[in-house]
């Protein structure tokens, strides 16, 4: 096992693997922007070192000064979390030839599933029913004018080298298509450097569902259930569950053990997440595989009582995983708010100088956050400041833990994302679990009419 543990990431998700690194007897070194030096991660870590200035640019994504803070402090392994270099084969790349080992998949395994095309055609020779699409990357206005004919609209433009749900078109029409086709190549090269994309059909009120993964290097690959990640805004996840309240034993059975077949077939290790979409028929479709920890990895953690992130060093370090699929057994029933630093009406960043402090606690609660009375959350970076989650014997009563949760948390000095989840918890459609992707933009346009 390793000594020390570099961990090239900041906020809540650097001290989530630091607690994890730390019940390991793992050393740990944390790497921060000169904006970040009273941080959380920063104050607990075993050792630090400031990687530049406040620019992402310059910091969390230098990769440069990461490998030299790992030359420096000895660090034996780089774990990248997720969002900054987690994604990044070249990174990945470069700490194996740096003789440093990478928490995450091999490099050429990150390349191939974070390139949506070559992906799909992966999950195709998987058996993995992918949504139906164009056939790999569109390569001018007439094979897009002819992709979108054949898939039938409304179909959507995505690009190859795409994520956090950014680039995304959705286009109705023949009439509609080729400047949507332009502005999202366009928009691909500005945001990816890469302006290929490709089309698929667009899904109407589907459900997202993701497969959480975890396999190693002597050819073991287990799956740990689904999580329903369908209260999006504008794509972007604002509470997850698991399990799903609308998939069934038998469902989660067979994708799971296709997703964990899958990842075999690529060469998979460490952690990894299968994304499909269920639409209104109760098919399910692959989208995307995540190569990282996800942000809403503690709701399979509580339903399983799996340490992902335990494991994922494990893995890393060689070993094999800890459990087989047999003894993964999902127990109640979990949920995870994201607590982000925003106004609730607008959701227009609201960063500042954290007046009180006081987070939720008693059983089934769980917080991960690097917030703290007195901080001040710099403008710089996302502006998610903890995730609250709970756990409950089943959905309804996780629900009532949820907002008796969201009902104690107290952070005052800046605008929080509280207020909302506590009417998305009341409502009716959340309640009963029947909601899709859509219901999060129709339940803010009923809300915002209201007041
Ligand atoms: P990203 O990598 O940017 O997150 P994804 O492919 O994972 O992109 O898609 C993100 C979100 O976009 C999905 O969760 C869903 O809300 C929406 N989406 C993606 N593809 C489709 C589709 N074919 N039909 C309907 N919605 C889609």
């Amino acid at each position: 096992m390793f000594n020390k543990v570099l961990i090239a990431n900041r906020g809540e998700i650097a001290l989530r693997v630091q607690r994890a690194c730390k019940e390991m007897g793992i050393q740990t070194v944390a790497v921060h922007s000169e904006a970040d030096t009273e941080a959380m991660h920063v104050l607990m870590a075993d050792e630090s070192v400031c990687i530049g200035p406040h620019r992402s640019s310059e910091s969390y994504l230098n990769i440069t000064a990461i490998m030299a803070a790992a030359e420096i402090t000895d660090a034996q392994a780089i774990h990248p979390g997720y969002g900054f270099l987690a994604e990044n084969s070249e990174f990945a790349e470069i700490t194996k030839a740096s003789g440093l080992i990478f928490i995450g998949p091999r490099p050429d395994v990150i390349r191939l599933l974070g390139d949506k095309v070559r992906a799909r055609a992966a999950m195709i020779e998987a058996n993995v029913p992918v949504v139906p699409g164009s056939d790999g990357v569109v390569i001018d206005e007439q094979m897009a004018l002819l992709s979108a004919r054949k898939i039938g609209y409304p179909v959507i433009i995505k690009a190859v080298g795409g994520g956090g749900g950014r680039g995304m078109k959705v286009v109705h029409s023949d009439a509609a298509l080729i400047s949507a086709y332009t502005v999202a190549k366009n928009e691909a090269l500005q945001f990816f450097k890469n302006g290929d994309v490709y089309i698929e059909k667009f899904l109407k009120n589907p459900r997202h569902i993701e497969i959480q993964v975890m396999a190693d290097q002597h050819g073991n690959s287990v799956h740990l259930g689904e999580r329903d990640c369908s209260l999006q805004r504008r794509h972007q996840k604002l509470l997850e569950e698991a399990p799903s309240p609308r998939v069934t034993p038998q469902e989660r059975e067979h994708l799971g053990t296709l997703a964990a077949k899958a990842a075999l077939a690529v060469g998979y290790t460490g952690a990894g997440t299968f994304e499909f979409l269920q639409d209104a028929k109760g098919d399910f479709y692959f989208i995307e595989v995540n190569t990282r920890i996800q942000v809403e990895h503690p709701v399979t953690e509580m339903v399983t009582g799996i340490d992902l992130v335990k494991e994922q060093i494990r893995v890393a370090a060689g070993q094999p995983l800890s459990f087989s699929q047999e003894e993964v057994v999902i127990t109640g029933h979990a949920i995870e708010c994201r607590i982000n630093a925003e106004h609730p009406e607008d959701f227009t960043p609201s960063p500042g100088r954290l007046t009180r402090y006081h987070p939720p606690g008693g059983g089934g609660v769980r917080v991960d956050s690097a917030a703290y009375e007195g901080y001040q959350i710099p403008p710089y970076y996302d502006s998610m400041i903890g995730k609250l989650i709970v756990h409950g014997k089943d959905r309804e009563e996780a629900i009532a833990r949820m907002l008796r949760a969201l009902d104690e948390y107290v952070i005052q000095g800046i605008f929080t994302s509280i207020p909302l989840h506590q009417r998305i918890i009341r409502d009716g459609a959340f309640k009963t679990g029947q909601y899709d992707l859509n219901f999060l933009e129709h339940f803010l346009k009923v809300v915002n009419k209201k007041t």
